[in-house]
């Protein structure tokens, strides 16, 4: 990080994951210079996945079910039934498109609005979940953002939100913790913002290294929270102060 990068460029368009075998790939929207008008924001369970990927998907989970059933598990009796479609579609609601992602990030932006307020904003303890882009298994996170608003501000709710549609995506911690801090900064064109995110990762707590207790933190700052030492002091104590835990 450029600690003289103060003034922000241009938004980008949120980074995906593109690792090895991270991201089924979406058709990628070109750019587009001018906005689109407002429309409502819409993440719902039933929205579908570009074409092809719900099929990928199903023929995905009935591949594994063949494996467990050389396994030896029953998968032909009842408490299988429609298991395939019905585990591919719980990881659909885990895992949104991008181009779905970034369009909802747009319109959430686009409904801030202006208001005489300039202090610190924090939004605390946002609970949310994704997957791991190395297991594709379930992280739970919990995750304080916050931002220093210049003329926009965004809703308390769409906050929380921001947050949860980060998190749907199979990107690393740091990587969402990244986007949350970008977003907040470039996009609501604020003075700054910082995120302190906590994640219990299933690939570590349940299997592997089997550390229960471990959980990764992480966190990112930008404007004023990481030039000024106390701004950044105020968030984390504030953020870090609950006994509250994460499981
Ligand atoms: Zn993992």
């Amino acid at each position: 990080m450029n600690p003289k990068n103060k003034k922000k460029e241009h938004a980008a368009p949120l980074q995906a994951h593109r690792g090895p075998g991270a991201m089924p790939a979406p058709e990628e929207k070109p750019k587009e210079k001018t906005k689109k008008a407002a429309a409502p924001i819409r993440l719902r369970h039933t929205d579908r996945p570009a074409p092809g990927a719900a099929e990928k998907i199903y023929s995905g989970f009935a591949l594994i079910l063949d494996g467990l059933q050389q396994m030896g598990y029953p998968v032909g009796d009842e408490n299988f039934n429609e298991t395939g479609p019905r585990a591919a579609k719980a990881l659909m609601e885990l895992v949104r498109p991008v181009s779905e992602i970034d369009q909802a990030v747009t319109d959430l932006v686009e409904h801030s609005f202006t208001a005489a307020y300039d202090e610190m904003v924090i939004s605390k303890h946002n609970i949310s979940f994704g997957i791991c882009p190395h297991h594709l298994l379930p992280v739970i996170y919990r995750i304080s953002v916050a931002y220093l608003p210049s003329e926009k501000v965004l809703g308390i709710s769409k906050l929380s939100r921001l947050v949860s549609l980060l998190s749907r995506r199979p990107a690393l911690q740091e990587q969402l913790t990244q986007d949350l801090a970008e977003v907040l900064y470039t996009r609501l064109d604020s003075r700054g913002s910082a995120v302190y995110a906590e994640g219990l990762h299933l690939c570590m707590a349940a299997r592997g290294i089997q550390a229960h207790e471990a959980r990764v933190v992480t966190s990112a700052v930008r404007g004023m929270f990481r030039d000024q030492s106390e701004t950044r002091q105020e968030f984390l104590k504030l953020v870090t102060a609950s006994p509250l835990s994460l499981l």
